[in-house]
Order: C-alpha cells, then sequence, then structure tokens
C-alpha cells in the first residue's frame, strides 16, 4: 500500500545519528524539517548533507526544509535556570534584566514593552502561564500571575489576539536564509509572517542567495489569518502551525482554522503541513492516545499534504515508533470515503496551457478509472495542479531535475521518481516512462495509465499532450 499523506520530522538530539535516521527515512519519513531556533548553522549543513547520503542510499525522494527562527519573543535566562510563580503573585518582564530571579525576567526582544499595556494577557510556553499586565514603565512590564507554573530559561511569549510589531524576518533569519541556499534545501518556511509583503521579502531574499527552494508560511499569527488569502497567494505553501496559532486566537478556533485554511490552500493550488502536538503523547510513550490518532486522521480527511512531528522525533524517546504508528493511521483514514474535495472541475479557473492538460488529465482519469496518472515534468508544477483535486489516482512524477524530485516529496498523492531523460521526442519518453514503472512494478501489463507530457522534451513550462496508453501495448 502506498501512502498518500506525506511526513514530516524534526531532527534533534533523538534524531541526529545516521542510524535512526535510516530507520526514520524507511519507516516513512519524506520530508526532514532543520528546525533553525536551535543549532548552529554548519550543524545544520552536517546534517542536510546525512540527509542526502541516506536518502540516496535508500533510494527515496526526501525533501529537506529550514524553518527559521522568526522573532520568537522569548524571556531571559533565570539565575537558577527556572522558577516557579503562582496564582496572582507579582512578576516583572524587564527588558534590560540580565538574569532572572524570582521577581523579574529579561526579553530578548526589547520592544516588547512598547507593544504592551494594561489588560493585555501574555502567554508564556505556549500558554501554558498567563500573565496580565498592570503598567508599564520604560523598560519593564509590571504584571500579576493568572496561570502559575513552572517557568524556565528561553520560553516563547506570545500576546492574546496578536499585534506584536516583530518584523517577520530577523538578522539572523536573513542569514539563515543564506545557509538554507548553501544547503539546497528544498522548502524554506517563514516563522510569523503577517501579510504577503512579509513573504515576498523572504522570497527575494532567498532568490538573491540563489536558493530554490518552495516558500511556507506558518500560519501562527492572528494576523495572518486576518490576511490569509494574501499570505496564501504570497507563498507555494502553508503550514497550520497550531503551537503559536493557538495562543494567539485561542485554542478551541483552531480546528475550524485548520480545515479552513487547508481548502482554500488547495483551491489556490498551495501546499499545507498541519503541524504541532500532533503524536505529542509518544515523547515519551511507545503508543499514541486515542485523541492523538484521531487528530492525524482528521488532518488526513481535510486534505492536508503532511502531518508533521516535532518534539517527537527531535527530542522524544520513541521516534521510530511514532514515523510507524502515524504512516498507519495516515494510511488507513485514506482508505475512508469521508474524503472527498471540490470534484466540481468545471469551477476550477486557469489560462495557462500545461494547466489546462493537468485538469484534463484529472477528468479522464476519474471517468476513465485508470490505474495512474503519470506526468513527465520539469520542475513538478503539473504534479502539483494534479494533486489540488483528489480524482483515486496516484500521480506518478518522473522527472530529470533532482529539485523537482525531492520537493515533490511533499506533495499529497504524487510519488516521485528521478529518471534522466535519453529520448529526444515525446513518444519515445513515453516508452521511456512506461518501461520505469513497469520496471518499479507500480503498473502491470493492461493497465490504462494517463500520461502528461511536453512535444518539446526538457522544457519548463511546456506540458501540452495527454496520452492515454494501455501498459505492453505496441504502438
Ligand atoms: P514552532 O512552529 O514549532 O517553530 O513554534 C510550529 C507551531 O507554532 O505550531
Ligand atoms: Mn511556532
Amino acid at each position: 500500500m502506498q501512502r498518500s499523506t506525506k511526513i514530516v520530522a524534526t531532527l534533534g538530539p533523538a534524531s541526529n545519528d545516521q542510524a535512526i535516521l535510516e530507520r526514520l527515512i524507511a519507516a516513512g519519513v519524506n520530508v526532514v524539517r532543520l528546525n533553525f531556533s536551535h543549532g548552529a548553522a554548519q550543524d545544520h549543513i552536517n546534517r542536510a548533507a546525512v540527509v542526502r547520503d541516506v536518502a540516496a542510499k535508500l533510494g527515496v525522494p526526501v525533501a529537506i526544509m529550514v524553518d527559521l527562527q522568526g522573532p520568537k519573543i522569548r524571556v531571559g535566562k533565570f539565575e537558577k535556570s527556572k522558577i516557579t510563580l503562582n496564582n496572582g503573585d507579582r512578576f516583572t518582564l524587564d527588558a534590560n534584566c540580565e538574569l532572572g530571579t524570582q521577581e523579574r525576567v529579561g526579553l530578548d526582544y526589547k520592544e516588547l514593552p512598547s507593544d504592551v499595556g494594561p489588560g493585555n494577557m501574555l502567554l508564556l510556553d505556549d500558554g501554558r502561564l498567563v500573565l496580565e499586565v498592570l503598567s508599564v514603565n520604560g523598560p519593564e512590564i509590571h504584571t500579576v500571575v493568572r496561570v502559575g507554573g513552572v517557568l524556565s530559561n528561553n520560553k516563547g511569549i506570545n500576546r492574546q489576539g496578536g499585534g506584536l510589531s516583530a518584523p517577520a524576518l530577523t538578522a539572523k533569519d536573513m542569514e539563515d536564509i543564506k545557509v538554507a541556499a548553501q544547503l539546497e534545501a528544498d522548502y524554506v518556511a517563514v516563522s510569523f509572517p503577517k501579510s504577503g509583503a512579509d513573504m515576498y521579502m523572504a522570497r527575494t531574499l532567498l532568490k538573491a542567495a540563489g536558493g530554490k527552494g518552495l516558500l511556507l508560511a506558518k500560519v501562527e499569527r492572528a494576523e495572518a489569518i486576518v490576511n490569509l488569502e494574501e499570505v496564501i497567494e504570497a507563498s507555494d505553501g502553508i503550514m497550520v502551525a497550531r503551537g503559536d496559532l493557538a495562543v494567539e486566537v485561542g485554542d478551541a478556533a483552531v480546528p475550524a482554522l485548520q480545515k479552513r485554511m487547508i481548502r482554500l490552500a488547495r483551491d489556490k493550488n498551495k501546499l499545507t503541513i498541519t503541524a504541532t502536538q500532533m503524536m505529542e503523547s509518544m515523547i515519551t510513550s511507545p503508543v499514541p492516545t486515542r485523541a492523538e490518532v484521531s487528530d492525524v486522521a482528521n488532518a488526513v480527511l481535510d486534505g492536508t499534504d503532511a502531518v508533521m512531528l516535532s518534539a517527537e522525533t527531535a527530542a522524544g524517546k520513541y521516534p521510530v515508533e511514532t514515523v510507524e504508528a502515524m504512516a498507519r493511521v495516515c494510511l488507513e483514514a485514506e482508505k475512508s470515503s469521508d474524503y472527498v474535495l471540490d470534484r466540481d472541475f468545471l469551477q476550477r479557473e486557469f489560462t495557462r496551457v500545461d494547466q489546462s492538460i493537468a485538469m484534463a488529465t484529472l477528468f479522464t482519469a476519474s471517468h476513465l478509472k485508470v490505474k495512474a496518472i503519470a506526468a513527465l515534468t520539469q520542475t513538478g508544477s503539473t504534479a502539483l495542479w494534479m494533486s489540488r483535486l483528489n480524482c483515486g489516482a496516484p500521480i506518478y512524477a518522473l522527472t530529470p531535475e533532482l529539485t523537482a524530485y525531492r520537493r515533490m516529496a511533499l506533495f499529497r498523492d504524487v510519488f516521485p521518481t528521478h529518471m534522466p531523460y535519453h529520448a529526444k521526442h515525446s513518444d519515445e519518453l513515453i516508452q521511456e516512462a512506461e518501461l520505469e514503472l513497469l520496471r518499479q512494478g507500480l503498473v502491470m501489463p493492461g493497465d490504462l495509465v494517463v500520461m502528461t507530457v511536453g512535444d518539446i522534451v526538457g522544457q519548463v513550462g511546456h506540458t501540452n499532450t495527454m496520452k492515454i496508453i494501455k501498459i505492453g501495448e505496441r504502438r
């Protein structure tokens, strides 16, 4: 059984080891996330090289995603690395404080005091602690603890309702974009964008650094929800970044937003990743909870391209078991007939020739009940368009380009093959593709397959032909 929904796994201390990485990829990881909130650039460059080696050794496509840190606002460090705050305690966030105590702690974002005012609710450590602002005095934010708990070094701060002024790209992110280009990241995820303009800026910087990766917007700020359409349009895909998003908009709003975001992104031919706490209990337990199983399955039914693991694979006790469990849940959910997306091709708007071929192929595939779709593609665009509507047939994407081969690892329903093209004409190329599919055992003689190809072999954006072939039949 082929799994259509893809798995993103974050690397960290629990998964840096080459042997573990091999087991993770063998268990079904399609995209590896390098979290630039932790670690030095050189460590990420080294890790990326190991990922590429392992993927080549196992002969599977694996994409690398660089996740920029962004302007995550954090408290500083404490003298004794952590404190315990009780409800009703007074506590001060002080931009000038060096080392935290029971009364105060420093801030990495020095402008925070001018961004907040009395009555604001500040949520710390993904909302585990809540502080209400009483007053602001120069660099000091005086608060009263509404929900207490343990507060340790460098925990994040969000304001309920959003609206902090921090720009999406910090000086560190700008440097890290160059690192992403250097390690040939297939995806670059921008943290905390507020608008389409933030994404254009990231794109400009990535291009200037020579990066070819696709750009993902992590939707995790209240403003990004207000500007959702333009954020999606300015990106190649989005991450439903439920960790920070839940803090900003309230956790109860997130499930419906997840559905809306996935539907809207697919409508606009964009990719989606559903992230955070999907298998949280497996950080310490070898089996998921019923709620986690339902959460992963529901994301699959919502139509997400991929489900993501964070601490489960980065720092958990059972990284491989988590990927295995997730893969199993996805496969089962994909069998459900409740997974229906907009199949009304007539409502789709497109003006390009290659896109018209993609839509015609989908229409044909779903009516003829073909075994598979095969796309001969240079950039993966044709495969992407076809994968935005679920026609029930797998999409085998054969490309001579390594960039396309790896990036398509994230696309739902798409199974990439790296295949150098020898043919000069599209008819010969179709034969090469047919032989490759047979060789891999993906099709059998007699199967019907719809293929897309360009009659100028090797040119980008020139898909202009759809051909229906019966495998093994002489032509
Ligand atoms: P993070 O992003 O893990 O980098 O915070 C994901 C999220 O906020 O859900
Ligand atoms: Mn986040």
